[in-house]
This record gives C-alpha cells, sequence and structure tokens, in this order.
C-alpha cells in the first residue's frame, strides 16, 4: 500500500535501514565540505559537499517522495533553483513565462535571463490559448498556479498535453500549494519549483528552494549543473527543512481551513471591494483546483477601497505581521505593490490587476479566533479613520 502524504513528510521508506546512524530518529547533519577516501580509487559515496552531502541527499530523497519526482534538488534559495533552471536553457531559445509571477522570477527573466539571449513571451496562461504563441524556437512554458499575488489557476493537464505535442517542457512552481496540496509532475508537467523557504520550510526561519524532476535527462543535466555552479543548500539548512516537512500535512491542513474562514469574513467587509481566493466557489479558477489540487491553500489576495485603506491595515495589524514571504506558521499581511512586485514596471503590474489597493496575506496556523478578532479591531479602527478623513 503506498503510504499516505502526511506520512512520508514523516518516514522515508527507500531510506531506512541503510545507513546505521546510531537509531537516530532525526536524521543528522553532516557538517563537513569533504570526505576521506578508504583507499585510492575508492569513495564513501561522498567526495565533496559541493557534489552531494548525505543531509542534503536525504532532503532530497523526501522533496523527490512527495512531488512523485526521480529526483531532486536543494538549492539555497527559490531563485537560486530558478536560475540554475534557466541554465537549461541555450542562447536562441525562447520560453512561454505565465503573465502573473513572483516578483523576483520577472526581475530574474527580464534582467539576467534575457541578457543571455533567452527570449521570453509574457502570457496569461491561465486564459490564453498558448498554442498560438509557439515558436520554433520555443523551449518551455513556465507558469505558477495559482500565480502569485493574482491567484489566477492553469489547467496543468491541458498545458502539459500542449507541452508534449511541441516537445516543450512545462515547468511549473508549485510554492503556493506545496507538494502536501499539488503535485504537477503526476499532471504531465517535466519540472517543479519550490521556494522551500515557504511551505516546506514552514517557519521564516531559512531560506531554500527546490527542482523536482520526472526526466531522466533533466536530472542528468541538473546534477551536472548543482556540482559545477555549486549553490546547493548547507546541510544545517537541510536538516532545518527536513524538520519543517514533517508537520507540512498538518500545517497545510490547518492554514487552509483558516484560510476559508477569513476569506468568508473578507467578503463581509465594507472595505473590501473583491477576495481572490480560489477556495471561493466564485472563484474561476475553484472548478479546475478540485480537479487537479487537493486543497485551495492558504494564500488570499484582497482589494480594498481605496489606497488608504491598504497602508491603514498594514499600519494597524499587531499579531499579524507586515512582512514579505509566506507560507510559515505565522500569518503575513504583504503589500504587493512596494514589496514582492515592486521591480515588476508598474504598466504590468496594473495589466495583471496588482494596485496600490491590493493587499495579499498568507494566512497562518494560529487559533483563527484570534485572527478574525485581530481583523476585527483593525478594520474597525481603519473605518473609522478613513470616514473621518472624508
Ligand atoms: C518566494 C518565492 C520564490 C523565490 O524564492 P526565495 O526562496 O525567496 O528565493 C519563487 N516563487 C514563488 C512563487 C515564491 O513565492
Amino acid at each position: 500500500m503506498e503510504r499516505g502524504l502526511g506520512t512520508k513528510c514523516i518516514h522515508l521508506e527507500e531510506a531506512e535501514g541503510q545507513v546505521d546512524h546510531y537509531g537516530a530518529i532525526s536524521y543528522p547533519i553532516y557538517q563537513t565540505a569533504t570526505y576521506a577516501h578508504p583507499a585510492v580509487g575508492q569513495s564513501t559515496g561522498y567526495d565533496y559537499s559541493r557534489l552531494q552531502n548525505p543531509t542534503r541527499e536525504q532532503l532530497e530523497k523526501v522533496v523527490a517522495s512527495l512531488e512523485g519526482g526521480i529526483d531532486a534538488f536543494a538549492l539555497s534559495s527559490g531563485m537560486a533553483a530558478i536560475s540554475l533552471m534557466m541554465e537549461l536553457f541555450s542562447p536562441g531559445d525562447h520560453i512561454i513565462a505565465d503573465a502573473d509571477l513572483y516578483g523576483g522570477s520577472i526581475r530574474l527573466f527580464e534582467h539576467v535571463t534575457k541578457k543571455n539571449g533567452i527570449e521570453f513571451s509574457s502570457v496569461d496562461c491561465y486564459k490564453e490559448n498558448l498554442e498560438v504563441y509557439i515558436k520554433e524556437n520555443t523551449k518551455a512554458i513556465y507558469i505558477e498556479t495559482p500565480t502569485n499575488p493574482m491567484m489566477n489557476v492553469t489547467d496543468l493537464e491541458a498545458a502539459a498535453k500542449l507541452a508534449k505535442q511541441h516537445g516543450l517542457y512545462l515547468i511549473v512552481d508549485n510554492t503556493f500549494l506545496s507538494p502536501y496540496f499539488q503535485n504537477p509532475l503526476k499532471l504531465g508537467a517535466d519540472l517543479v519549483i519550490h521556494s522551500g523557504t515557504k511551505y516546506l520550510g514552514g517557519h521564516n526561519d531559512t531560506l531554500a528552494g527546490f527542482l523536482v524532476t520526472n526526466r531522466e535527462e533533466i536530472k542528468e543535466r541538473l546534477r551536472f549543473l548543482i556540482k559545477t555552479t555549486g549553490a546547493g543548500l548547507a546541510p544545517f539548512d537541510c536538516w532545518l527543512i527536513l524538520r519543517g516537512i514533517k508537520t507540512l500535512g498538518i500545517r497545510m491542513e490547518r492554514a487552509e481551513q483558516n484560510a476559508k474562514v477569513i476569506a468568508e469574513w473578507l467578503k463581509e467587509q465594507k472595505i473590501v471591494t473583491k477576495v481572490i481566493y480560489p477556495g471561493l466557489k466564485e472563484h474561476p479558477g475553484h472548478e479546475i483546483m478540485k480537479r487537479q489540487a487537493r486543497g485551495f491553500g492558504a494564500m488570499l489576495t484582497f482589494q480594498l477601497k481605496s489606497r488608504e485603506c491598504a497602508l491603514e491595515i498594514l499600519e494597524k495589524v499587531r499579531m499579524i505581521k507586515y512582512a514579505e514571504s509566506l507560507g510559515g506558521v505565522e500569518t503575513l499581511v504583504t503589500y504587493p505593490t512596494t514589496q514582492t512586485h515592486a521591480d515588476v514596471p508598474k504598466e504590468i503590474r496594473e495589466r495583471n490587476g496588482i494596485t496600490e489597493s491590493t493587499l495579499r496575506l498568507s494566512v497562518g496556523i494560529e487559533d483563527v479566533r484570534d485572527l478574525l478578532y485581530e481583523l476585527s479591531q483593525v478594520f474597525a479602527e481603519v473605518s473609522s479613520v478613513v470616514q473621518s478623513e472624508n
């Protein structure tokens, strides 16, 4: 019987019993840069930690198993993972990229990848016919679903089918749902990306990134690249992520429960004009997500009546923190305009629907009563300030 994902987060069957770690339940941190050889021409399996380290290998096996990949790569951040992934492409290649993406990915593509001769078409992958953008030199489709921060949902199976027909890689940044709620490789994607800083780590205490694949040729290429470019995750950080993953299942479930309650609550607020959460029935991607994911996640975006309302909320939150990032146990509120998407040109931001009255909430695992209590207080204060100014 295949183990459930909640169990896989805690136990990795293949690795059990292979090595004697004195029965340590917590996988040891191999804080070593290099390894002694038993004899000339022999190796323990580890030669130098840039290539591989046992703690990193353990983490990579866990993440590969959660995503249903043949291999995973642990990098020093999500952006390090995306940068390494871009080394799979050559000058002259063309990539179709989702229009609404994590701001750092847009910045990387615009200011780093393009100068290396790689072309991009920025497309609303959730609603456009992607086929018309495919050119002779197109090599990949790069998407997020749901997207950051507008929560657009792309049909993964349809995108994978199109990619297969045209011999393209489908690359999916799966950070927002984590492998607990969505497994793009199982729906036909070739490569999955995670910012491990977010749900996999889950505690806002370390940065990490992952690439996961089920394609032999991508795996070979990435093993060469991680050894050559050197952004593999350090042993202690690997251990932190391994520890975080143990509770991924219960964290995802609790955060999602909280997010559903908060989304419904926000809908009732006079200063809120729109709540964008795929878990709401009226969200255009709701039905697709029900089919392709096991949950709706805990990220939601909402529009306020005015810029003032948004800024006042950021000023007034206390337990909820005004901070960048997401996916941790703590609830965070983000202002995409000046934080995650500050480097995205204003026209593109506005085209995607991000305005100065847009806020993004990463719902944590606190008692939902306390979250609602804080939000009620903050919203009441904001309403009175905004009214008295008018
Ligand atoms: C945060 C994030 C990244 C970048 O990851 P870092 O760990 O911050 O480098 C990439 N994609 C998405 C969707 C993210 O949320």
